[in-house]
């Protein structure tokens, strides 16, 4: 008699995908208020009981890496360096190992406010990249567009993860309509200069309840356009494979050295056939995608004395529900009740 080896597993779908990159919310709490995002009076925070505390979440995140196969973690918000641990949960996971015995690759979205003062820390505990979001050089436009007038905090960031080595710096750019179309060209110069990699995002209707409109949203052809009348774009020879950023090359001319540009064209491009991706927001709810209207609890259960393999069999049994496609654009799509800042975008 032969017994049976079980396989091991993976956060598999219907649609053949299996997520690899998991997307953590640390805090849905922000020192901003990017107009696309929140409202100006912000949002009714999550009660502190309800956050996952440290010690859960580096459970929740064990059983992704040693369990599920997840090799890539994301940190998001919220502003995630909102959260006082973080140094602490980056080491944490640094500390644990994938199915093929390495560390995951560990990456944060952030505003940057208060990067400066940290990032060496966060680097030193195992952080290998940061996403920057910068919509606007221009200090009267960038305080306009965030509420708040810190983009000289966001810069400092910029560059003390440039010199903590967090190499590639990439940057992340939401364009609106004749509030920062002016900023496309300007970030590309200050981006390309510095050898950082930008993505243009389209705007997504995550924000504010009723402000998205798909007539307004700067789509990702016009924001190539206003790219190619300063420079000379050509698509990046790299296959897309599962990023969400389709990628040009800039060619170098004598005020930049050339370089790479990104699009993520979540709306007028999306990219769900591919989507590698499993979430869990700051109160342990388990999202399958941005747009989920439904969310799987793991917090109860975790909560209620739940072994590993219980709490991993809900997340692969979630997963496997996972939709097809986020449908934005097709008749009845109806966005979820959170939005971006609380999701964890
Ligand atoms: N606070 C951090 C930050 O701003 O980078 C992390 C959280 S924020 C929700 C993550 C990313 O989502 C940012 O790059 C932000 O620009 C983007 N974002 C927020 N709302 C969006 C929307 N409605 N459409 C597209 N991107 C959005
Ligand atoms: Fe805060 Fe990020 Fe949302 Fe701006 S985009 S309000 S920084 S969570």
């Amino acid at each position: 008699m032969t017994i049976g080896v079980r396989a091991p597993l993976v956060l598999a779908d219907a649609f053949g995908r299996v997520a690899t990159d998991l997307r953590v919310s640390l805090t849905d709490r922000c020192n901003l208020r990017c107009t696309y995002c929140m409202p100006a009076e912000g949002l009714p925070w999550l009660p502190g009981d309800e956050v996952l505390t440290d010690a859960e979440l580096g459970r929740l995140l064990t059983i992704a890496v040693e369990s599920l196969g997840i090799t890539k973690i994301r940190f998001t918000g919220g502003e995630p360096l909102l959260r006082r641990s973080l140094e602490h949960i980056v080491a944490t996971a640094k500390a644990l190992r994938t199915r093929a015995g390495t560390p995951p690759e560990l990456s944060l979205t952030t505003n940057g406010i208060g990067l400066d003062k940290r990032v060496s820390a966060l680097a030193a505990a195992g952080l290998d990249r940061v996403n920057v979001s910068l919509d606007s050089l221009d200090r009267v436009r960038y305080a306009a567009l965030a509420r708040r007038d810190r983009l000289d905090a966001v810069l400092s960031g910029l560059a003390a993860a440039e010199a903590a080595g967090l190499l590639p710096v990439k940057v992340n750019s939401v364009v609106m309509r004749e509030v920062n179309e002016v900023d496309v060209v300007p970030l590309a110069q200050f981006c390309l200069e510095r050898g950082y990699q930008l993505r243009f995002i389209e705007q997504m209707p995550l924000g504010p309840r009723h402000e998205w409109d798909r007539s307004q949203m700067v789509t990702q052809a016009e924001i190539l356009a206003r790219l190619r009348e300063r420079f000379t774009l050509r698509p990046a020879a790299e296959p897309r494979g599962t990023a969400p950023a389709e990628l040009w090359q800039v060619a170098p001319d004598a005020s930049q050295p050339g370089g790479r540009i990104g699009v993520i064209p979540s709306v007028t491009a999306p990219f769900c056939g591919a989507c590698d991706r499993t979430r869990i927001t700051a109160d342990g709810q388990l999202r399958t995608c941005l747009f989920s209207r439904t969310e799987t609890d793991l917090r109860t259960p975790l909560r209620d004395g739940a072994s590993d393999a219980e709490l991993a069999a809900i997340w692969a049994g979630a997963q496997s529900r996972k939709a097809a496609a986020h449908g934005i654009g097709e008749p009845g799509f109806v966005p979820p009740a959170r939005t971006m800042s609380a999701i964890g975008g």
